[in-house]
């Protein structure tokens, strides 16, 4: 957080300020939601977190909520990527069990929907779990009938490899992610694996070393988000689109060419192309992509025209929600409701659900522009006094 920007101004007493926060998170939590950008074993409630540690064997670091939501803030703040992704070690051994891996996903679409989401996409690398005795198929399969479980939020999975790994272990992603993808456990219209992505450390490993994967996910005609432009260079992008992604994970780092002129043709090639970027401010302070959420490259990025929304990325690590990012971004930027409104719109037409599903989230995100834009009723001035 930044320290100037977050001083209160010094005439308005403590009351006053706690009025002002509290109708922020008012107006925040009644925003529609899209989620385009959640990890499933970053997304976890510390209960549960903590209930299925206990039936696995594993030893939680913390023993109840409150000493865990210390410890996992300790790691938050450490200013440490490899500290910030020690949780990761911690979830996935959590969840490595069928009945775990559904719940898991129920759960998180249902905090997404009382969160105000009104379409999801949630991701998660399935072959991390295979150390523990589970096949990658039953993985996704148990997810997907998690997913199932919440049949008021609509929702889809993205697969996950890690970049970290071979490219072998991404082509064999690849191939479970086409495996799944149209066919959900549920039947017809459940939710089923919507697209492809690359997660984990992007520096040092550029998409390029995944391009036969990339190309098979390409060709089948499966959508594809990235991560790029969060750890490496703004260049990273663009490569993420030319190996056919149509969505950004991140992608902040494109924020560096808006000033540099021999540079700033990234940005207008981001925007010709219609790329999305999925933006998590919070996440990206965690993880020192950004220094605060006051400075964060978002608004400059969305007052230059480039398609982006706000997402939580790991809410069990940073703490956060949908709602809470909007409160953030509304308090320390000059960004409006109007602003996220409008993002939110953008990220429900870059969805990778299908055609009705993305439909009936830009309906419900109209009918919420339609009433934050309509005149009020006020009492008529003109009227004579009595
Ligand atoms: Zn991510």
């Amino acid at each position: 957080m930044d320290r100037a920007r977050a001083q209160p101004a010094p005439s308005r007493s403590p009351a006053a300020r706690n009025r002002v926060d509290d109708d922020l998170a008012r107006r925040a939590a009644a925003l529609p939601k899209v989620v385009l950008h959640e990890h499933l074993d970053g997304a976890l409630r510390i209960d549960t977190l903590l209930e299925l540690l206990r039936e696995r064997g594993v030893e939680p670091p913390a023993r109840d909520a409150s000493s865990m939501a210390a410890w996992l803030d300790a790691n938050a703040h450490a200013g440490s990527l490899e500290r910030f992704l020690e949780g990761f070690a911690l979830t996935v051994a959590a969840m490595a069990t069928s009945e775990a891996l559904a719940r898991v996903a129920c759960e998180v679409a249902e905090d997404a929907l009382a969160d105000g989401a009104v379409l999801a996409e949630f991701r998660i690398a399935p072959l991390l779990f295979e150390p523990f005795g589970l096949a990658a198929d039953a993985v996704v399969e148990a997810l997907l009938e998690g997913l199932a479980r919440c049949p008021g939020l609509p929702s889809g999975l993205i697969v996950c490899a890690m970049r970290h790994l071979p490219p072998a272990e991404t082509l064999r992603a690849a191939r479970l992610a086409l495996r799944f993808a149209g066919r959900s456990p549920a039947g017809p219209g459940g939710p089923c694996v919507i697209g492809f992505d690359l997660a984990g450390a992007e520096f040092g490993h550029p998409c390029g070393e995944h391009a036969e994967a990339l190309a098979l996910v390409r060709r089948a005609g499966l959508p594809m988000t990235l991560h790029a432009g969060e750890a490496d260079a703004a260049e990273r992008v663009l490569e993420a689109a030319r190996h056919g992604a149509r969505r950004i994970g991140h992608g902040v780092r494109l924020a560096d060419a808006l000033h540099d002129p021999a540079r700033r043709h990234l940005v207008d090639e981001v925007r010709e192309l219609g790329l999305h970027l999925e933006v998590c401010p919070t996440s990206n302070v965690h993880t020192g992509a950004a220094r605060s959420v006051a400075s964060h490259p978002i608004t400059a990025l969305w007052r230059s025209g480039v398609s982006l929304s706000v997402h939580t990325d790991n809410p069990l690590f940073s703490r956060t929600t949908t709602s809470s990012e909007a409160e953030v971004l509304m308090r320390e930027t000059t960004l409006t409701a109007s602003d996220l409104l409008a993002m939110t719109r953008q990220a429900a037409a870059a969805s990778f659900l299908g055609t009705s599903a993305r439909e009936r989230a830009l309906r419900h995100i109209d009918d919420a522009i339609a009433a934050a834009t309509a005149p009020r009723s006020t009492p008529n001035r003109t009227a004579p006094a009595r």
